[in-house]
């Protein structure tokens, strides 16, 4: 028994990490367009569209791949504790179950997510100042 997320609320949490793990398994199951040799694309333009879309997709890959394993963490996280799930891991306070929807994999309430965030571009922007600092 949860705690402030009612049964049918788990259920539907539950249903839909399923969902979208068996989405990103069959994803990743497709193939990488690889068919195109270097020389049927006479245009080098062509040859680098190609190459461009070709990255994207990999890289689109690997983003599914990691959103994989973060939806199976909290997959066996809901089967093992699901009393300790949907709580911020920052602040320690309900996450309201529009957000658990919406995003599963959530780990912090709105409030705790918004500040990481502001602090992440901070420090983003710190590190570039002083990089900029060091070359002039
Ligand atoms: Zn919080």
């Amino acid at each position: 028994m949860h705690e402030f997320l009612k049964t049918d609320q788990l259920g539907h949490i539950i249903n839909q990490v399923n969902d979208e793990i068996s989405m990103l398994k069959n994803a990743l199951n497709e193939p990488i367009n690889k068919n195109v040799e270097s020389n049927v694309l006479a245009d080098i333009l062509d040859r680098a569209a190609l190459e461009e879309e070709r990255k994207q997709q990999y890289i689109s890959r690997y983003r599914k791949g990691l959103q994989l394993k973060a939806l199976q963490r909290v997959k066996f996280r809901l089967q093992k504790e699901p009393g300790e799930y949907g709580y911020c891991e920052t602040c320690g306070i309900e996450i309201q179950f529009k957000r658990l929807v919406t995003v599963p994999t959530a780990e912090n309430c709105c409030d705790c997510q918004s500040i990481i965030e502001v602090q992440n571009r901070y420090k983003c922007r710190r590190t570039i100042i002083m990089k900029l600092d060091n070359k002039y």
